[in-house]
């Protein structure tokens, strides 16, 4: 059976839970008017060992873990049943009978303390505090049994001194009981019925226990059958709890902290702290043996409650430790924080330095970390995160302040002359470009670093604004090629300003309908007349005049506000695909290329977008080209290879854009399901000039021909380039040859004779 198994059983598991405990009360009914006579004898005899099943029935219906502690549980029974009934059928009066009892009823003790013992065990939420009251409790009941029960009964003479010793051990015994039955109420933190029902039964056996102990003061060792009715209960009990669902719950951990001090919890152990003192006086003429008992139950609650005090300071010093570390420190690589960072830095910058020597402040981003995480998951991030810092941390100067300040971002400072602080750069990206051996992979990684120094800043220079141009630094060492530093400079702040502006104004843009498409033809070599157009975006910005895409997309792009653009530009150039169909403008062989972006082609929403935007406007996906760049498929891993087979399957054209720049390779075109690719015009101007550019022309349009993809030349400007391009075998070309880009109406002009002739 499943671990769920528990919950879907739940009514079931109820009403046998329930039914347990009918048939106890009516077999306890019956018992008591039964009293004395073999039926009785029958019913005790039937409920124990029925019990014992029923605990079986239990674990394999809920199979608990361990399981092994309700084994003890179902066996203690069977073992007190037997007691019971040899201490009923053989009688005699030297007490024969009574320690073949024992003979069953101690192992069946026995058998219950390592079940208890069991589900202690299991808990490793079992505490000291908990061990601790457990034994006050059990030492101030150990006084009382003992005092007060035990040693009258083992003083009582006339029978054989095992007997009598015997008859003294039970109320030990129980003191055990007490011990760990207060344990596991301790050390728990979640409570069930069958948790409640264990407890009922320990508290019965208990009474009966008792009950017998005090009759055993009189040297009497049995007495009336109605004695074992808290037994024949206990059973019940104890049966009903392992056939309750919550009876996993007790060998489980607690999911809680169990709290160390509590009233419930003061109220069980204030008595057993006054037990030696209320004895002390309720013993009259206390006897050598009595004192002794007294004095040393008396030192022992002493020592545990000084154990308990001592044990509870350091338990609260430690937390103290604990908590304080956990809020300064990343649970991951135990560096600092960027609190505790930030703490260091700030001390630093206050501490005086000789001439030259001023606070470097580093921030360092891991390249293409995002791709391991992606592709290798987050455990295999988790690794190499915490081997960087390791490495990190050995090969920083000493003294250095080293923290983790996000996902894969890390920050040093240390106060180092100019020379110094660059060695450290070079010195952490050295360590850092060697391979990282880890168990489960190997990962080449490099990082990008920005560099601020307090030197820079004129006057207060704070820890924060030297991270923040570190940061700024940083993007700047990606730009420049990444796995390099860069020292901030002013100008950079200035740069990042600007971008914040672009993103704002460019929200404002798409809300006030400040973008414009413009559309380039895209020609047949042969006839010069367009096949197809481009659709490229343009800003009219209310004051800057027409910015180029070149400008904004890339800021567009940081922000994700690509996303939205993108929407915009795939309706706009749809609908006025639709508009020249209908209109006849163009035929309906003619397609409109739309260029993707890669943050676009990781959003899993754009193959839809786009699918119901050709139902909108009724374009059938044939005519629909969309350009992606070449970097896209290099780190297509994130879900981009998943998007771009999407797009394949909604039957539009996937063309690699600026084929050639990029880190083009013959496996990505094979791997990932595109149509065609579009020759950059760099490669496109050397023709007719540069041989090699013709050699390249040459193997793209070989390759694309192996592969059965089509080609378009981009940045076509003269008559010349077009010749040696269809000399070369390609086919399609676009650029200033046949037509800049142009607005609509512009467009329709340009190419409404030729397509028309
Ligand atoms: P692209 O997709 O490679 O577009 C071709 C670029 O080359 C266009 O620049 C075009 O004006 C220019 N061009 C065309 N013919 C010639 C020529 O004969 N000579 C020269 N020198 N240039 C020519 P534009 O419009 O500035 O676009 C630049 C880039 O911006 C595009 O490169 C494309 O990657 C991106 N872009 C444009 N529109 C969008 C858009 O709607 N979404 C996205 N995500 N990117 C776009
Ligand atoms: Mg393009
Ligand atoms: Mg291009």
């Amino acid at each position: 059976m499943s671990q769920a198994a528990p919950t879907s059983m739940a009514p079931t598991a109820f009403k046998l839970s329930g039914l347990c405990l009918a048939l106890g009360a009516a077999a306890a009914g019956v018992y008591v008017a039964a009293s004395d006579t073999m039926l009785a004898a029958a019913v005790f005899v039937l409920v124990g060992l029925g019990s014992g099943v029923a605990i079986l029935y239990g674990m394999r219906l809920y199979r608990p873990v361990p399981a092994w502690p309700w084994a003890c549980l179902s066996a203690a029974c069977g073992a007190f049943v037997g007691g019971a009934v040899l201490r009923g059928w053989v009688q005699d009066s030297a007490g024969t009978s009574s320690l073949l009892g024992d003979s069953f009823t101690i192992p069946g003790y026995v058998l219950m303390f390592l079940g208890l013992g069991g589900f202690l065990a299991s808990r490793t939420g079992a505490r000291k505090h908990a061990l601790i009251d457990g034994l006050l409790v059990a030492v101030g009941a150990g006084l009382v049994f003992t005092l007060l029960l035990a040693v009258p009964a083992a003083s009582i003479g006339g029978r054989p001194p095992v007997v009598s010793a015997l008859a003294g051990i039970y109320p030990m015994l129980d003191s055990v009981l007490v011990l760990l039955v207060l344990n596991l109420a301790f050390s728990t933190a979640r409570r069930g019925p069958a948790y409640y029902l264990l407890m009922c039964c320990m508290a019965l056996m208990l009474t009966g226990d008792v009950a017998y102990a005090v009759i055993g003061t009189t040297g009497e060792l049995t007495g009336s059958p109605l004695l074992d009715l808290p037994f024949l209960l206990g059973f019940c009990a104890v049966a009903a709890g392992a056939l309750h669902p919550s009876m996993v719950d007790l060998g489980g951990r607690a999911d809680l902290p169990v709290q160390a001090w509590s009233v419930p919890r003061l109220l069980l152990i204030a008595p057993a702290l006054a037990a030696p003192f209320v004895l002390a006086v309720l013993i009259r003429q206390p006897s050598l043996v009595d004192r002794a008992v007294l004095a040393t139950g008396g030192l022992l609650v002493v020592a545990l409650l000084l154990i308990r005090a001592v044990s509870a300071v350091q338990g609260y010093v430690a937390a103290q430790h604990q908590y304080e570390y956990q809020a300064t420190h990343d649970p991951l690589t135990g560096l600092a924080n960027r609190a505790l960072w930030f703490a260091q830095v700030r001390s630093m910058l206050a501490q005086p330095a000789p001439p030259g020597v001023h606070v470097w402040v580093f921030f360092l981003d891991l390249d293409g970390f995002k791709l391991v995480n992606d592709s290798r998951g987050h455990g295999a991030g988790d690794e190499v995160i915490s081997e960087v810092a390791r490495r990190l941390s050995a090969c920083v100067p000493p003294g250095a302040a080293i923290a983790r300040v996000g996902g894969d971002e890390f920050a040093l400072a240390c106060q180092a002359r100019h020379d110094e602080a660059i060695e450290v750069a070079e010195e952490v990206l050295r360590t850092l470009r060697q391979t990282l051996r880890m168990p489960t992979l190997n990962v080449a990684i490099s990082a990008s670093i920005g560099i601020a120094t307090s030197a820079n800043m004129a006057g207060g220079a704070t820890a924060e604004d030297l991270l923040r141009d570190a940061d700024t630094a940083m993007y700047q060492a990606k730009a420049a090629g990444r796995d390099t530093w860069v020292i901030f400079d002013p100008v950079m702040r200035e740069r990042v300003r600007e971008r914040i502006e672009t993103d704002l104004a460019l929200r404002e843009a798409l809300e006030t309908h400040q973008f414009e498409l413009a559309f380039q033809p895209i020609v047949r070599l042969s006839t010069g007349r367009p096949v197809g157009a481009e659709a490229l975006i343009r800003w009219l910005h209310p004051e800057r005049g027409m910015v180029l895409p070149t400008s904004f997309i890339p800021v567009a792009e940081e922000s994700g506000l690509i996303i939205d653009i993108g929407r915009w530009v795939i309706h706009a150039a749809l609908r006025q695909l639709a508009q020249w169909r209908e209109a006849g403008t163009v035929d309906h062989g003619f397609s409109m290329s739309i260029n993707v972006s890669a943050r676009q082609l990781h959003d899993p929403r754009l193959p839809a977008d786009l699918g119901a935007a050709l139902a909108q406007y009724r374009v059938p996906p044939s005519v629909v080209t969309v350009e992606l760049t070449e970097s896209v498929m290099i780190d297509a891993t994130s879900g981009a290879d998943q998007v771009m087979n999407n797009l394949r399957e909604l039957g539009v054209q996937l063309v690699v854009d600026d084929f050639g720049t990029g880190f083009s390779a013959l496996g990505y075109l094979r791997k990932y399901p595109v149509t065609g690719v579009k020759i950059d015009r760099s490669f496109v101007a050397g023709l007719g000039s540069n041989t090699e550019d013709e050699a390249i022309v040459r193997a793209v349009v070989a390759m694309s021909t192996a592969l059965h993809l089509g080609v378009v030349a981009e940045g076509v400007h003269d008559e010349r380039q077009r010749d040696v391009l269809e000399a070369l075998g390609v086919r399609y070309g676009q650029g200033w040859l046949w037509g800049r880009p142009a607005t609509a109406d512009a467009f329709e002009t340009m190419v409404a004779p030729t397509i028309t002739a």
